[in-house]
């Protein structure tokens, strides 16, 4: 066990402000491997007055410097992967493979993406009489959740310092070990001391403390849409600017004419990739009538396979939930196919890979964001039945849709209330703007998109 006792604050590591202590728990055997400390009001006030202080200069800095330092920076991730890699399976629970595929790969690309964008943003543009500047907003402060600790900082951080803003980020409690390498890594980069600022700790306090300081000019946060509404509630009241990236409850439509086979396999895979828990997952499968038993065989042995390859969840508290949300969807009337909410295994959080057929569009499981490998296969009669269950909850964050014919997946999916479509299995691609229609969020990120949110325009004339 390693006891972590810094904050990372104006360039250099400090000791917090107060004694108390967060236990960083491994979910796969439940031991303690590290402890950080728990910040408080004092810490969070020390680190913005140093994100204050750092603004003016790096505001300043020529768009080809930021470059060069978020060139660096990726370099910095790519050098320590392994040792992130490892520390999200230590932290988080990830298998190796998709530790080092997904939670350092998609970052370390993300990364790049911004030193390449911050080099060619046009930061200035003519429109009739006027030159329109477009400035950094100023203090961000980024509250990130645990299920991708390393990709979820980065997509906040790296557009934020390419947009010439500075930082103060508040990472989550189960993952702080992860954000504590992303402060290294900024580090051994040359940036500036202040332009980036960690304090680690609860969201009650030091999260809270972060969205309520006055000198905070945008809060960005991603995690519940219970703790974002609040969010947004108080920037809203103290005029701040703010980005909302909260849960989803995303259809994989599977038309009539779809490869069904590779649509299921693809969607299943999707649902249990980092054991059920990403907020874009495509949790619901709707399938035809016709095809419905098909497709339901096809999930479970689909499921079968992958269950092999699946880690535990992130903690107690969020396996008790899921376990609850798989009692409730077969009390409610569901058909359970495969798993249940019976532990697999005597340590760890792990929950059963579960797939749940014969769900209706009101059940629990089809409405509500279970954060689990649990998949919901729910039957439509015709398109537009497809299209009134796809939009039928209050999510809008991402979804897919699979045909034979990739236009008629197209006009299906420009119907479709939600942020993100994957047409026929299309790939991610880290230049697409991602975020939430309804209660899925306000404001973007990843791409061209994902920077302007920290910009503000001021117009001259002449
Ligand atoms: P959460 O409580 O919303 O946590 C997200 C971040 O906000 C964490 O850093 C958290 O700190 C912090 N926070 C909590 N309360 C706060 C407050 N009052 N003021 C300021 N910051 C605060 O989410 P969670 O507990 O990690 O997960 C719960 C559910 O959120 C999941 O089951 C899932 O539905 C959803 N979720 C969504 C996403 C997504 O990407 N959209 C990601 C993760 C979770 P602590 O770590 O100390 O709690
Ligand atoms: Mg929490």
């Amino acid at each position: 066990m390693k006891a972590h006792d810094g904050m990372y604050i104006d360039g250099a590591w400090r000791p917090a402000a107060g004694p108390d202590v967060i236990e960083v728990v491994n979910p796969a055997d439940e031991q303690v491997i590290a402890t950080v400390p728990a910040g408080t009001v004092e810490d969070v006030d020390a680190a913005v007055r140093a994100a204050r202080a750092a603004l003016p200069a790096w505001a300043a800095t020529p768009p080809a410097g930021r470059a060069a330092r978020l060139t660096a920076l990726r370099d910095a991730l790519v050098a320590r992967q392994d040792e992130i890699a490892r520390t999200v399976t230590a932290e988080l629970g990830a298998p190796p493979k998709l530790a080092q595929t997904v939670h350092v790969g998609m970052p370390v690309v993300v990364a790049g993406s911004y030193a390449e964008l911050a080099a060619t943003y046009a930061f200035e543009e003519r429109t009739g009489n006027s030159t329109v500047l477009h400035e950094p907003v100023g203090v961000v402060g980024a509250i990130t959740p645990w299920n991708y600790p390393l990709h979820q900082v980065v997509a906040k951080v790296a557009p934020a310092l390419a947009a010439g803003c500075t930082v103060v980020l508040k990472p989550a409690e189960d993952t702080p070990l992860t954000a504590r390498l992303f402060a290294e890594a900024v580090h051994e980069a040359g940036i500036p001391a202040g332009v980036f600022n960690l304090v680690t700790g609860l969201g009650p306090v030091a999260g809270q403390a972060l969205a309520e300081h006055p000198d905070v000019d945008l809060v960005s946060f991603t995690g519940s849409t219970a703790v974002g509404r609040r969010i947004g509630a108080t920037a809203s009241g103290m005029v701040k600017r703010v980005a909302l990236e909260l849960g989803g409850k995303s259809a994989n439509v599977i038309l009539p004419s779809a490869d069904l086979a590779r649509a299921v396999n693809v969607g299943v895979a999707n649902v249990m990739s980092n054991s059920g828990q990403t907020c874009s997952a495509w949790t619901r499968m709707l399938v035809h009538r016709n095809r419905y038993d098909e497709a339901v065989e096809l999930a479970a042995a689909a499921a079968a396979k992958y269950g092999e390859r699946i880690g535990p969840l992130v903690n107690a508290g969020q396996r008790e939930r899921v376990r609850g949300y798989i009692e409730k969807g077969v009390a409610e009337g569901a058909r359970l196919v495969v798993g249940g909410s019976e532990a697999p295994r005597e340590k760890g959080y792990f929950v059963s890979l579960t797939v749940l057929a014969d769900v209706t569009p009101e059940m629990t499981v089809a409405q509500e964001e279970i954060f689990g490998p649990v998949l919901s296969v729910l039957r439509y009669d015709d398109e537009e039945d497809a299209l009134r269950i796809a939009n039928g909850t209050v999510y809008g964050l991402a979804g897919a849709v699979w045909a034979g014919d990739e236009a008629e997946a197209v006009a299906f999916a420009r119907r479709m209330d939600t942020g993100q479509v994957d047409i026929n299995g299309g790939g991610f691609n880290p230049l697409a703007p991602f975020g939430g229609y309804k209660q899925s969020g306000v404001g973007r990120e990843l791409g061209v998109h994902g920077l302007t949110e920290y910009l503000q325009t001021k117009s001259l004339q002449f």
